[in-house]
Formats: structure tokens, sequence, C-alpha cells
């Protein structure tokens, strides 16, 4: 495993700054002014070399809250392209899609299996999502998400939080990537692992380490900004920072990643 060195000396919070979710405009221009000016440019500078590196990932099209929430759940744990295709299948299935999900909630979990069947854990996901549109419908007296657009970000979170299999990363996804479009960044395994090599924050659970990940992000980015950074980074886990054998001698980070120098440096003293 790769260690980091230093960590104590990166983005740990500033004097005074508490473990609390931003949320206002004020709150991010205000922590972003207790930045020195080298750890303001952290997260832009990664920014800037993995679009250099990979360019800017496909667009996509932005999914209302509720469609945004069920495209997450069928995605956990599945490869990208399983999950998309499980997604197309259960709009199609069942005629289903955006202000339209009432017939997934109706149909038996047998039917909702049968049509993600490409997704990891079918079963399973067949029975939750069934239940998840049948406890919406129940406490919002109608299949929609709507509404959650006149909270602040962190109630809108812990609103989908209190479902089974909605956790952190899930409504992170949904404030930022669906027409919510609020400042998140949802913090997967693949993100977490980047962000750890990279000694961006102290080592710490996905939760604390988005937490502590916002507050290196610049108040000009946006949710969609956000979302691309998100993608950069997860497209740089699956391909060149791996969990296992990461190519750091090709990567566009290797200059700011203290893990990839030392591992390079390893590599040198062992001939390899
Ligand atoms: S140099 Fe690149 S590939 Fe290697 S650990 Fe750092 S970010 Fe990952």
């Amino acid at each position: 495993m790769i260690l980091c060195e230093g960590e104590t000396a990166t983005a740990a919070a500033p004097t005074g700054m508490t473990d609390r979710p931003r949320d206002s405009p004020k709150d991010r221009e205000t922590e972003q002014r207790r930045l020195t000016p080298e750890q303001a440019d952290r997260l832009p500078r990664v920014h800037r070399l993995l679009l250099g590196h990979y360019g800017e990932p496909r667009p996509r099209s932005v999914r209302d809250p509720l469609t945004q929430l069920i495209a997450c759940l069928l995605a956990s744990r599945t490869q990208a392209a399983a999950a998309q295709q499980a997604m197309r299948e259960l709009e199609r299935a069942f005629r289903a899609g955006a202000g339209n999900w009432e017939p997934v909630r109706d149909a038996s979990i047998a039917e909702i299996e049968r049509a993600i069947a490409a997704v990891a854990f079918p079963e399973q996901k067949a029975l939750r999502l069934k239940a998840l549109l049948e406890e919406i419908t129940a406490r919002v007296g109608a299949l929609t998400l709507e509404f959650l657009a006149r909270y602040r970000t962190e109630k809108i979170r812990a609103w989908l939080e209190q479902f089974e299999g909605v956790g952190r990363q899930i409504s992170a996804e949904v404030v930022c990537f669906s027409t919510l479009r609020r400042h998140a960044l949802p913090i997967d395994a693949g993100h977490l692992r980047v962000a750890q090599r990279l000694c961006l924050t102290p080592r710490a659970d996905a939760a604390t380490t988005e937490e502590r990940l916002m507050r290196l992000v610049p108040e000009t980015w946006d949710a969609a900004r956000l979302e691309e950074h998100h993608r950069l980074v997860q497209i740089h886990a699956q391909t060149l920072c791996r969990f296992e054998d990461p190519g750091c001698g090709q990567c566009p980070l290797l200059a700011v990643c203290p893990s990839g120098e030392r591992r390079q440096g390893e590599l040198r003293l062992t001939g390899k």
C-alpha cells in the first residue's frame, strides 16, 4: 500500500474551522479566504492537469432528482455501462422515466429484478427500489422529489439519507448531478483513493473527506464544475491511479503527488 507522507501538513482545517458542511456562497467565500494561495490552488491545479490529460468528460443529460436517485441506486457497486443499460431497460420495460416512475413502483419485485438484471445484486436492488418508491409516495403524497428544490442543501441530503441504501455519496450525487444543481462532491472508493494518494486531505472516511475537500473548492466552481471534477477523478482512478499497480510513470499528477513521487523513487532504488 502507498502511504502518504506529511498528511498533517496538508488541508487540515485552519484554526477555528470545524468539520461542518458548507452551504451558502458566503460560507465558501469565508473558508476560501482562510486558505493560503498554495492551498487554494491545490484542487484547481489537479483539475487543470486532469482536464489537460483526459479532456472534457462526455456531456451527460441532467436528470430530475428522482430519476437521478434511481440511477444512483442502480449504479452502486456496478460498472457504469451496466448501470446505464439497466436504467434504459427499466425505462423501456415499464414505459417509465422522468415524472412517471409509478409503473416501476407498482410492478412486482420479480419484474423489476428482470429489468435491472445487468447490475450487481439485482434482487437486492429491486427490493430496495420498490420500497424506496413506495416510501417516497407515502411521505410526500406523490412520487416526486421536486419539492426538495425549496430546501437548503444539507436538509435535502439529510432527507434523502433516511432511506435504506442512500448514504453520503448518493445524496451528494443527487444534489449535485440532478436539476437541483447544488454544491457537493461525491466521494466513491476511487475518488477517496486518489485524494488520499495526492495527500489533498488527511486520511479520513469518505464523508469527512468530502467536507475537507469542499473547503478547497474555489467559490467560482458551480455544481457543473464539481461534477466535471468528480468525473475526471473517477476516470483517473479507473485508468492510471488504480488500486493495484498505479501508473505513476505516466501520470499527469506526478509532480503534485507525494505518493507517486515516493513510489517512483522506490522503483528507481530497486532498479525496476
Ligand atoms: S502519481 Fe498519479 S497514479 Fe501515482 S499515486 Fe499519484 S495520482 Fe495516483
